[in-house]
C-alpha cells in the first residue's frame, strides 16, 4: 500500500520519481538544498538532448589508449585537473577497464535498454502540465568534417548499429540546406530520427516541480547530512532535525556518495565535470540539436537562446570552473557557426553523476530495502529521468525486485574497494 516517501534531490530524477510515486498514490516530500530548476543542478545546464541513441558509453572501446594523448592535447574535450588525479584513481581505474570490446558491447545494449522509449516517457510525464511546453521532437545529427572522419569511429557506430540506432548520411550540400550557417570545416553528418530536447532543462524541472506541488506533492528547501535505516528510515538534516519516511529514494545525483552507504561502503559517484555556454538573441537557431563530433559538444536551439554544452573535464565537486572548457568551447563554436552573434552569454559548469560501468544504480540498498537509490545518469540523465522515476515508484510498490541486474546498487564495482576485474 503506498504511504510516506521523502525524495532527496529535486533534479530531473528526484522530480521524475516524485511525479511517479505521487501519481502512484504515495505521500510525497521533496527535499533539497536548492530550488528545483537551480543552475546549481546538473539537471539545470545540461544540453536539453532527449538522447535515446546516445548508448555508447564514454569508456568507449580504445579509450584507455587515446586518453593520454587526449589530456595533452589542448584541443581535446577531455580535461583533467591534475591535483585530483590520486582521489580520481580508484573510479578511473575500473572505468577504463570497462573499455573492453566485450564490457562497452554490454553497457551499450544495457544504456539502450534505458534509454529506447525516452522520447515518450517525457511525453507521458509532462503531458498537462506546465513542463509540456518545453518539449519538442525532431531529428539529432552528429556532424564530422568529414565522411572518412566518421569511419575512424567504425567500433562506436557498430556498437550502435547493434542497438538499431543505423543512421541516414548528409553530404556538405545536404548540410547546408539544413544548416545554412554551419562553417565549411563541417561537410558530413549522421543522422538520427524520432528524438526529442527540451528548450530549457531548469524551466522543464522547475515546471515538473510545480506540477508535484499542485497535484498533493510537498517541497522542503534543506540539506540532508544522513540516512539512516529502519523499518521507517529517517534523514537527518544538517539543522538536526529529521525525517521519517516509509521510503526514502536518493536522487542525490553526483553527491549521492556521503548518503549512498550500502553495506557500510560508500558508493563511487565521480564527477564528470560539464560546461556549457548560453547565447542569448542568437542571430542563429539551428532547425534541431546536434553534435559537434571532434569537439563533443551539443549545439541546441533553446527558448530564446541558443546552448553550446559538453567537454568533460575530471577535477571532483569542489574545485571551481576551470577557464580552458570555455575558451574551448567558444573558439570550436567559431567554426561551427562563423557568423553568429548574439546579445549575451551565460557560461556554467556542472557534475554528470558517474559511475564506473556507466550504468545507473537503480534499486533497493541490499542491507536497507527501505532506501531506493537512482543516480548515475552520467550524460543521458535528462534523457533516462522518466524511466529511472517511474522504476522508482514499481520498485517502492514491491512490483520490480531491483537485487539483480545490471542496474543493481552494490554490483561490482560500486563500491571503491579493489574491482577484481
Ligand atoms: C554539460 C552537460 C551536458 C549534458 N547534456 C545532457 C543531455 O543533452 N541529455 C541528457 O540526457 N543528459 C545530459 N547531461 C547529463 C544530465 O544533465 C545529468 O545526468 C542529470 O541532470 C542528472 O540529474 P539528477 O537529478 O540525477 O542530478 P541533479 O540534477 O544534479 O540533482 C541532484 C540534486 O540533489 C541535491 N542534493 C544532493 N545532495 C543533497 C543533500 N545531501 N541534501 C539535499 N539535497 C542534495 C542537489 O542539490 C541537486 O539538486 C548533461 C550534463 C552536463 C554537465
Amino acid at each position: 500500500m503506498p504511504d510516506t516517501a521523502l525524495v532527496i534531490g529535486a533534479g530531473i530524477t528526484g522530480i521524475s520519481a516524485a511525479c511517479s510515486l505521487r501519481r502512484d498514490g504515495w505521500r510525497v516530500t521533496v527535499i533539497d538544498r536548492v530550488a528545483p530548476g537551480d543552475p546549481a543542478q546538473t539537471s539545470f545546464g545540461n544540453a536539453g538532448l532527449l538522447a535515446r541513441s546516445a548508448v555508447v558509453p564514454v569508456s568507449e572501446p580504445g579509450l584507455w589508449a587515446r586518453m593520454p594523448r587526449m589530456l595533452l592535447d589542448p584541443s581535446s574535450p577531455l580535461f583533467l585537473r591534475y591535483a585530483y588525479l590520486p582521489r580520481l584513481l580508484p573510479w578511473l581505474l575500473p572505468f577504463l577497464r570497462n573499455s573492453t570490446p566485450a564490457r562497452a558491447a554490454r553497457i551499450t545494449a544495457q544504456i539502450a535498454e534505458l534509454t529506447c522509449d525516452s522520447v515518450d516517457r517525457h511525453q507521458s510525464l509532462a503531458a498537462g502540465t506546465p513542463a509540456a511546453k518545453y518539449l519538442r521532437t525532431g531529428d539529432y545529427a552528429y556532424v564530422y568534417r568529414s565522411r572518412a572522419d566518421y569511419q575512424s569511429n567504425a567500433r562506436t557506430n557498430a556498437l550502435k548499429a547493434a542497438q538499431g540506432y543505423a543512421p541516414d548520411y548528409l553530404d556538405r550540400a545536404a548540410l547546408e540546406k539544413r544548416f545554412p550557417d554551419l562553417g565549411p570545416a563541417y561537410g558530413f553528418a549522421a543522422l538520427y530520427p524520432d528524438h526529442g530536447w527540451i528548450t530549457d532543462p531548469g524551466a522543464y524541472v522547475a515546471a515538473l516541480a510545480r506540477h508535484f506541488t499542485s497535484n498533493g506533492g510537498r517541497f522542503l528547501q534543506g540539506e540532508i547530512a544522513t540516512v539512516t535505516a529502519g523499518p521507517r528510515p529517517r534523514a537527518i538534516l544538517a539543522n538536526g532535525e529529521s525525517l521519517e519516511a516509509a521510503k526514502i529514494i536518493l536522487a542525490t545525483g553526483a553527491w549521492s556518495n556521503p548518503l549512498a552507504r550500502p553495506n557500510g561502503q560508500t558508493a563511487r559517484v565521480e564527477s564528470e565535470r560539464g560546461y556549457h555556454l548560453s547565447m542569448h538573441d542568437a542571430n542563429i537557431t539551428p532547425a534541431h540539436p546536434f553534435m559537434v563530433a571532434d569537439a563533443q559538444f551539443v549545439v541546441t536551439p533553446m527558448n530564446g537562446f541558443l546552448r553550446a554544452a559538453g567537454i568533460v573535464e575530471f577535477g571532483g565537486l569542489q574545485a571551481p570552473a576551470s577557464q580552458a572548457p570555455f575558451d574551448l568551447l567558444k573558439k570550436q563554436l567559431k567554426q561551427v557557426f562563423p557568423t553568429l552573434t548574439f546579445a549575451r552569454v551565460e557560461k556554467w559548469m556542472g557534475h554528470r553523476p558517474t559511475l564506473p560501468d556507466s550504468l545507473p544504480a537503480i534499486g533497493e540498498s541490499p542491507d536497507a530495502p527501505n532506501i531506493i537509490h537512482a543516480y548515475g545518469g552520467q550524460h543521458i540523465g535528462l534523457t533516462i529521468g522518466p524511466r529511472l522515476g517511474a522504476m522508482v515508484a514499481e520498485i517502492a510498490r514491491g512490483r520490480w525486485n531491483s537485487d539483480t541486474g545490471a542496474y543493481r546498487v552494490g554490483r561490482r564495482g560500486f563500491h571503491p574497494a579493489p574491482d577484481s576485474g
